[in-house]
């Protein structure tokens, strides 16, 4: 029989803001649980250098994350590793079904669900995904030791990117389809500088190409978007650092989204069109998708949370069920 666990609120997601909202839930003694989800910790976790926090002139972003867990889990929030697959908007309280099985049952919800590497939507990318392409320098930079790569897109992930990927490649072209980058003007003086680094300005992938046996990349053509010139760059790697995506799977058929799939909310609040049901960080932010903004938004949402279930019980809605304790469905 499926366990079922009843809490006052639910936060989904272990990014900057679920990890906040769950120290600030746990001091409104709310007994909060927060499910991580498939990337515990969140996007910090897939890089290197943090030097935007306040407080850290610099820090790890995977030891940032696990400060960031330690700290929620000492206030009193309950961390469970587990994905949630659906939440059922209709009742009250919210039912949401997971992948291990477990039903949460919870009086608010959450939502930080984040956001998700994007892609080109090619496929000679999608042929070659983990076999020479990929999104993420901090977990396969290291099989590039050597190697001629290319990174492509021109905003701070891009940039960074490439810098980092220098600690291995004998060489990182980064390929922008602009002549100029979005990326920070620090993070561009470092990538100017390094002698490791070509930049192709006014180019985009076209094709990724490579041998079928074993699977591996032996080059990218990439065209001039001004004059459409296409030609050949020898590279054994395609990093793809063309932004995020909202990760709405789970709401965007029941909240309103704008933007491309950001979550609505209220304005100076993070209160969504469904009473009870929260969003904070890159899943509700169009425009500055940083950690801490959205740190903010998850400490926010966990106050709005807690006025809006005094609220409730003050209107005679019934206190929920102990939080906590598992049960059987
Ligand atoms: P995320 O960090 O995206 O976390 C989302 C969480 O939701 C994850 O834990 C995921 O497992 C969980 N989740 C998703 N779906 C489900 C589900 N169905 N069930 C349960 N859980 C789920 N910002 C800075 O301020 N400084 C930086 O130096 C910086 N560097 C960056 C470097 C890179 C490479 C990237 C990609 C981003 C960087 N950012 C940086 C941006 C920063 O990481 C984000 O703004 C921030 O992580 C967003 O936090 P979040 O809590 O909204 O969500
Ligand atoms: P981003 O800022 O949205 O930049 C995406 C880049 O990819 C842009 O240069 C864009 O080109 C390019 N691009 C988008 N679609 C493309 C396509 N189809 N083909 C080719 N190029 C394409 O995304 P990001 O760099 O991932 O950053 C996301 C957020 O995280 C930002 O808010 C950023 O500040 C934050 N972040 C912060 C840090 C830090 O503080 N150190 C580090 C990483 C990320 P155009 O410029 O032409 O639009």
């Amino acid at each position: 029989m499926a366990e079922q666990r009843r809490t006052k609120v639910l936060i989904v997601g272990s990014g900057p803001a679920g990890y906040t909202a769950g120290v600030y839930a746990s001091r409104a003694m709310l007994e909060p649980i927060l499910v991580q989800g498939i990337e515990p910790g969140g996007q910090l976790t897939t890089t290197t250098d943090v030097e935007n926090w306040p407080g850290e002139t610099e820090i790890q972003g995977p030891d940032l994350m696990v400060n960031m867990e330690a700290h929620a889990k000492a206030m009193g929030t309950e961390i469970i590793g587990d994905i949630i697959t659906s939440i059922d908007f209709d009742k009250r309280p919210f039912v949401c079904q997971s992948d291990s099985g477990t039903e949460y049952v919870a009086d608010a919800i959450i939502l930080a669900t984040g956001a998700r590497a994007k892609w080109l939507g090619l496929p000679s990318e999608e042929k070659f995904k983990g076999f020479g392409v990929s999104a993420c320098a901090t977990c396969d930079g290291f099989f590039y030791r050597g190697q001629d790569i290319a990174v492509i897109g021109g905003g701070n992930t891009a940039v960074e990117e490439a810098l980092f990927l220098t600690n291995f490649a004998s060489k990182v072209t980064l390929i922008h389809r602009r002549d100029e980058l979005r990326a920070e003007k620090i993070l561009q003086d470092r990538l100017f500088k390094n002698p490791k680094v070509d930049i192709l300005w006014d180019h985009q992938l076209e094709e990724v190409y490579g041998a079928d046996n074993p699977l591996g990349v032996e080059g990218i053509k990439v065209k001039n978007v001004k004059t459409g010139d296409v030609r050949d760059l020898a590279v054994k790697g395609v990093f793809v650092a063309i932004g995020h995506a909202p990760a709405n799977e789970l709401v965007k058929d029941v909240l309103e989204t704008h933007m491309g799939g950001y979550v609505v909310t209220k304005p100076d609040s993070t209160e969504t069109s469904v009473p009870g049901v929260y969003a904070a960080g890159d899943l509700t932010d169009h425009k500055y998708r940083q950690a801490v903004t959205s740190a903010g938004m998850g400490c926010m949402a966990a106050l709005e949370a807690e006025r809006w279930l005094a609220e409730q019980a003050d209107a005679g809605e019934p206190e929920p069920a102990v939080a906590n304790e598992p049960e059987s469905a």
